[in-house]
């Protein structure tokens, strides 16, 4: 837990009420501020009261008392309009921050590495921490991922924070002064959220205008707004390591025919065979692998120490998660493939798929994945999404069926998949949509389809 004894006897604001706001509310109050905390929604209030937070209509407020205004990331505060509470606190001057920027303001010196793009964040982070933490560092990892920031460990100056930034984090952190910074990528998403595709880069690139000084900056340039990016860094005169996993980077770290090789120091060197590692497949994990290494190196580990962590990282759950194999089926939990972009990713890594694709549809559907349908056996689809992406999958002549629900989807894909007895055969569930329809969360998606595939398992046992 982070104390913040700097705002001991001021009044903090605090808008919205979720698990970052409420985490803040919390560190807050610990540490002796008066915190004036609200929502918009009134069952978030509700919860939050009960939980001892203090309300203050932040939309009625003096706005000469606040300190500062602590900002939930996910509540948009400038587009598709600005928010009167951000607004009110604009106009009297005061800061708005997120809770990473509080953390890093609490624990300056400690070492931190961030990490942001707009895909392989949580997985990026997630490896970081595990190389470290094998090297036998101490970390500390969350941020967007898993544990609030101000929810983390208070760390001493040997420790380091890994810490997953949203773009919506990064226009909330005016102080924050990275070490470390990453940025895997940039496609369009969440544009409403930035008012378009120049707000967005805008907002990714802020990882590195808050960074520390002297700061590393890893950038994968496999895009044109990343390769943008890193020309500009250069330009000023910044420290900068290329990544890529499309072609040998010379004087950086880069991913060719599935080996990572580290030319960093200007002597190319072989570092590791990723394409064998079941837990980080297909080009786009190369990336994430290959960025996770630079900033190891950065932190001072040997390049065998790193290929130790990166070979026995463990993976992380709903991310192209192995679940388990049956009758040479795979069983592969992708749930975390929100958007067709990320779906693209996890068809790409199999030739055999039977697909279970659906939900809350995004913007662009699926027509996008057309190069990866003859990948396709049999596509399950179902949610709301289900008609729509019929029609894309019948004007290719894929074969589908509208199933439903992901009960009989799963069964449906295991009968097929064992009928038809093709080897390499796998069963992915990437729904290229959000869960909202059907399910809570990405993460309740991912969880029933591990239970409803240990039914195939029990079933089989129980026939045998
Ligand atoms: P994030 O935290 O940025 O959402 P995750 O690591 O949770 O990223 O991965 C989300 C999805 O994006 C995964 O399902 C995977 O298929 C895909 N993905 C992971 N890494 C990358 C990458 N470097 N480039 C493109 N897509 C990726």
């Amino acid at each position: 837990m982070i104390d913040l004894p700097f705002l001991d006897g001021q009044v903090a604001a605090v808008m919205g009420l979720g698990r970052s706001g409420l985490s803040a509310a919390q560190a807050l109050a610990r540490s002796g501020a008066r915190v004036w905390a609200w929502d918009d929604n009134a069952e978030s209030r509700a919860k939050a009261e009960a939980k001892g937070v203090a309300l203050v209509d932040l939309a009625a407020c003096d706005w000469n008392r606040p300190a500062l205004l602590v900002w939930s990331p996910g509540i948009p505060h400038t587009w598709p309009q600005p928010h009167p509470v951000a607004e009110a606190a604009r106009a009297h001057g005061r800061p708005i921050v997120c809770d990473v920027d509080l953390l890093l303001q609490a624990r300056p010196r400690v070492p931190n590495v961030a990490i942001t793009g707009t895909n392989g964040k949580s997985t990026t982070t997630a490896l970081i921490g595990h190389i470290l933490a094998q090297a036998g560092r101490r970390v500390a990892v969350g941020g967007n991922l898993g544990t609030p920031a101000l929810d983390l460990e208070a760390l001493d100056d040997d420790g380091i924070y890994v810490l997953e930034l949203s773009s919506y984090q990064l226009e909330l952190v005016p102080s924050a002064g990275f070490g470390v910074s990453i940025l895997l990528n940039i496609t369009p998403d969440h544009l409403g959220r930035h008012g378009g595709m120049d707000g967005y880069i805008a907002a990714k690139r802020r990882i590195f205008e808050t960074q520390a000084k002297p700061g590393l900056a890893v950038i994968a340039i496999d895009d044109e707004p990343c390769r943008r990016i890193q020309a500009e860094l250069l330009g000023l005169g910044r420290s900068v390591t290329a990544v890529s996993a499309q072609g040998f980077v010379k004087g950086g770290v880069s991913v060719v025919g599935g080996t990572l090789i580290d030319d960093s120091e200007g002597r190319e060197a072989a570092i590791l065979d990723l394409g064998r590692l079941p837990t980080l497949p297909g080009q786009h994990n190369w990336q994430n692998a290959a960025a996770a290494y630079a900033a190891a190196r950065a932190f001072g580990l040997q390049a065998q120490t790193i290929a130790a962590g990166i070979a026995s990282y463990p993976g992380l759950a709903h991310r192209q998660e192995r679940v388990a194999a049956l009758d040479g089926i795979l069983f592969v939990n992708d749930s975390k493939a929100t958007n067709a972009d990320a779906a693209e990713k996890a068809l790409g890594c199999y030739d055999t798929v039977y697909w279970i694709a659906g939900g809350l549809a995004k913007e662009g559907g699926i027509d996008s994945l057309a190069p990866l349908f003859g990948r396709i056996r049999h596509a399950f689809l179902i949610g709301q999404a289900a008609p729509a992406f019929a029609r894309t999958l019948a004007a290719h002549h894929v074969a589908h069926s509208l199933v439903g629900d992901l009960g009989g989807a799963t069964r449906a894909a295991y009968a097929l998949a064992r009928a038809e007895g093709k080897p390499g055969a796998v069963v992915l569930l990437a729904p290229a949509c959000a869960s909202w329809d059907q399910f809570k969360s990405f993460e309740e998606r991912g969880e029933r389809f591990r239970l409803l595939v240990n039914d195939l398992l029990l079933a089989k046992e129980a026939r045998a």
